[in-house]
């Protein structure tokens, strides 16, 4: 597994799955084969979360090789991502618990043995243990090793689902605040309350071909109960109208402007937000150095097209406040820093893409997927 850092290589990725891999992809994306074989999925998440690539571009170049019935599948989970975002933004409240409730269990838990056997992969689980090296040597795990991986965590390990989000969002090339967190509320079983993600020994050995068996879980336990719940609590994403001769800032979710829907717009010159120290979440040094690589391509594509443009820590942010524009940084650390900072002056842009697809995300993913024809016609 190696994750190269720039759009071209990034591109080509993408040209070869379409061409080579996406026909099979229905039949064969619950498989995960081993770090050797990773053709049956894209791989493409630690770039589309960065922006590297957008949803959008994937979408319309599967569509000039396969029909939307062919592809379906495919485009449904690229879809995934907009509709957590969206689900997170209407009810923000849902992050700033998760953060408050990670304090304490960190508290709680940070000299017990069970919780320092889990992060260290020393468990009497192998497949368990492997996945935890696999995840700081390549920083990706697939999808259903990440759903049986959190089910283990909280089932079978008995730790709470907010440290073993905290250790994913640590140690993925793709951590996303939304997708990540939803995605382990999701298996706990408060996202969709009652129902939780159990993992088990004859799925994990059909899905990993066989390289696993003889693993012994906890097969019968009750969904985690959340006395909490969430109301929408915004559902406004209306963008700044634009004047000349602005600064722009974009952070590290939206690294490709010069195919944005602002690429057309002046803006003064394009500063690039790195390095949150004051994230929450502390992330490992491949993960920042990862970034720091995605950033580094953005700012040369930008010079190349003579566009004024630099790479500034965000506590630097603050010197620019005033009448400066920001692609919409989403629920997370950075926007929290933001806000802790009170930044007022901040005019946010929304994708249009996002502005469309939230709208529909005021239920379950079910609800949402009925609206992604009518999503796709909207950007195409
Ligand atoms: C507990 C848990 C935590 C997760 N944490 C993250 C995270 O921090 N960041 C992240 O990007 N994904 C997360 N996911 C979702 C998913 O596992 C990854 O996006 C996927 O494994 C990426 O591999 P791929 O690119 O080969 O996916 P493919 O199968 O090739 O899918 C294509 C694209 O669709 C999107 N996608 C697919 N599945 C999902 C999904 N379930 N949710 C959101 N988008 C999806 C991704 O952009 C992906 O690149 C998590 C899932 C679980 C169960």
């Amino acid at each position: 597994m190696n994750f190269l850092t720039t759009r071209n290589d990034v591109l080509k990725k993408l040209d070869n799955f379409i061409e080579n891999n996406l026909s099979e992809y229905t039949k064969l994306r619950n498989f995960d084969f081993g770090i050797q074989n990773r053709k049956n999925t894209s791989c493409l998440s630690p770039y589309v979360s960065h922006g590297t690539i957008s949803e959008i571009e994937v979408i319309n170049k599967v569509l000039k090789k396969h029909l939307f019935n062919k592809s379906e599948k495919f485009i449904q989970e690229i879809l995934w991502r907009i509709y957590w975002k969206g689900w997170l933004e209407l009810r923000p409240s849902v992050w700033d618990d998760y953060l408050i409730s990670l304090k304490t269990c960190r508290e709680k838990y940070k000299n017990e043995k069970k919780y320092l056997n889990a992060i260290e992969g020393n468990t009497n689980i192998q497949c368990f243990n492997d996945w935890v090296k696999e995840l700081k040597e390549t920083n990706y795990l697939h999808n259903h090793t990440r759903m049986w991986f959190a089910s283990i965590w909280i089932f079978t390990l008995d730790l709470p689902w907010e440290l073993g989000a905290e250790f994913f969002l640590k140690h993925l090339y793709d951590g996303d605040s939304a997708s990540n967190t939803l995605g382990w509320r999701w298996v706990a079983g408060i996202q969709t309350p009652g129902k939780h993600y159990l993992a088990s020994e004859w799925n994990i050995k059909k899905f990993t071909n066989n390289r696993y068996e003889k693993i012994k879980l906890n097969e019968s336990a009750k969904p985690k109960i959340s006395k909490k719940i969430y109301s929408i609590s915004k559902s406004d994403f209306v963008s700044s109208e634009i004047a000349d001769g602005k600064i722009l800032l974009i952070f590290d979710n939206n690294l490709s402007f010069e195919f944005s829907d602002f690429k057309d717009k002046k803006f003064n010159k394009i500063l690039l937000v790195n390095n949150n120290k004051s994230r929450e979440i502390s992330l490992s040094n491949k993960v920042i150095k990862f970034k720091e690589s995605l950033l580094q391509d953005q700012l040369e594509r930008l010079k190349n097209l003579s566009i004024d443009c630099e790479i500034i820590k965000i506590e630097d942010i603050k010197k620019y406040c005033n009448d400066v524009y920001a692609l919409y940084p989403s629920v997370g650390e950075n926007l929290d820093f933001i806000n802790s900072k009170e930044l007022k002056n901040i005019q946010f842009l929304y994708r249009k893409i996002d502005q469309f697809s939230w709208q529909y995300c005021n239920k379950g993913f079910f609800h949402f997927k009925n609206y992604i024809p009518k999503i796709i016609q909207n950007i195409s």
